[in-house]
């Protein structure tokens, strides 16, 4: 069956045209490893840089605080594990604060971090799976170094209000007289949210090339000049000590490229987004009045609509989705021997049964009308599908 409707782009998005034109060269005739000495070492080293630039003037940054990494996870990783254990070797406060929504990069990374003796404190969220920035602040202690809220959630869209967030924590930690670094994990916002770092106030952001329109396995930590930071990846001393590895040239002109573009073309792209999130959730609550929108009443990312169906088991809805040509995902997660319900949605206070009955949709800019009627078209099949499948 051919794919009718791709709406999947949280999960990935297809490279951009334009990002793919400009990494050819350096896939092909352009080689050259940029800490030789020779001209085309030389050239690469170049084209690092200048992508490093572009990454920084879309976070008004400076280029010596971007750090190019294999992606969203190891940025996370790099950033909280770098900042705690650096942190801990300074003897300053090195337990991490985290809300319960995170990705699990963010989830598993703090969690690893305990068996150094970094303590994980773990904030709630509210029904509409939001962050209070009075939450977190009341959260912190003499002992906490690090706090990571995301911008977005990548199972329901929720967007967090990470500035309030800052300012809680700088006006909390003052008053214990402590420092701490906050981090975000950006990796869904890139394309529909500002990305500021002066404006957000984060000490530390992460991204991910490929949803964003870049290439898979490339991400971007933000680092601030002056947060302490604990290299993981130890080798030849690139990227300034703080990864070391032979870098990905033409993934990391590409993420350049592709992380101005989004930026530059944000606005439009909300737009296009928010009126096919509309369509969509108008389409679904005329095709199944029963489902049930996440994220109602927050601030929501326009790209990302997820529902609950009752009775629906949402693996099978998304099995059969696909059937009819449909590219959906499911809130639960493919542990190595069973299938977890969404920690996301357990955290906002759906029960189990809800929990397991949640499908997503995400759009990218290439998503179009067709594809999302398609969508609102097979849902009622695809959910007669799914129920055969539970009550057999
Ligand atoms: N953080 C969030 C919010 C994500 O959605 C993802 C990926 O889906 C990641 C981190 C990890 O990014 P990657 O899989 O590109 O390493």
């Amino acid at each position: 069956m051919q794919t009718l409707a791709y709406l999947d782009h949280a999960a990935t998005s297809p490279v951009d045209p334009r990002v793919a034109a400009a990494m050819q060269p350096w896939l092909e005739e352009r080689y050259g490893n940029p800490s030789a000495l020779h001209a085309r070492g030389r050239a690469a080293l170049a084209a690092i840089e200048e992508a490093r630039e572009r990454v920084a003037a879309a976070l008004g940054c400076a280029p010596a605080e971007i750090v190019f990494t294999s992606g969203g996870t190891e940025s996370v990783n790099a950033a909280i594990k770098g900042i705690a254990l650096a942190r801990k070797l300074a003897r300053l406060g090195s337990s991490v604060v985290v809300s319960a929504i995170e990705h699990h990069a963010v989830l598993h990374a703090s969690e690893w971090l305990e068996r150094f003796g970094c303590a994980r404190l773990v904030v709630d969220v509210d029904g509409r799976g939001v962050v209070d920035p009075d939450t977190v602040a009341a959260t912190l202690r003499p002992d906490v170094g690090l706090v990571s809220v995301m911008l977005a959630n990548n199972e329901v869209g929720t967007v967090q209000p990470v500035r309030e967030i800052v300012a809680a924590v700088r006006a909390r930690a003052a008053s214990l007289g402590i420092d701490v670094a906050v981090h975000t994990d950006a990796v869904q916002a890139a394309r529909w949210l500002p990305l500021n770092v002066e404006e957000v106030g984060v000490d530390a952001l992460s991204l991910s090339a490929h949803k964003f329109g870049g290439p898979p396995g490339v991400g971007v930590l933000y680092l601030r000049r002056g947060v302490p930071f604990l290299e993981q990846i130890s080798g030849g001393g690139q990227e300034r000590q703080r990864r070391a590895g032979t870098e990905n040239v033409p993934g990391i002109v590409g993420t350049g490229l592709a992380l101005e573009l989004a930026q530059r073309e944000r606005q439009s792209n909300v737009r296009r987004a928010a009126a096919l999130r509309a369509r969509l959730v108008a389409g679904v609550r005329q095709a199944l009045p029963e489902a049930r929108l996440h994220g109602e009443g927050a601030e929501v990312l326009p790209s990302i609509a997820s529902f609950t169906v009752p009775g629906v088991d949402g693996e099978e809805l998304v099995q059969a989705l696909d059937v009819l040509g449909v590219a959906a995902s499911s809130g639960s997660a493919c542990a190595s021997v069973s299938w977890e319900p969404s920690h996301v949605l357990l955290a906002m206070g759906l029960s189990l049964e809800e929990a397991v009955g949640a499908v997503r949709f995400s759009f990218g800019p290439e998503t179009t009308e067709a594809e999302i009627d398609a969508a609102v078209a097979a849902l009622p099949r695809a959910v007669e599908m799914a129920r055969a499948v539970v009550s057999r």
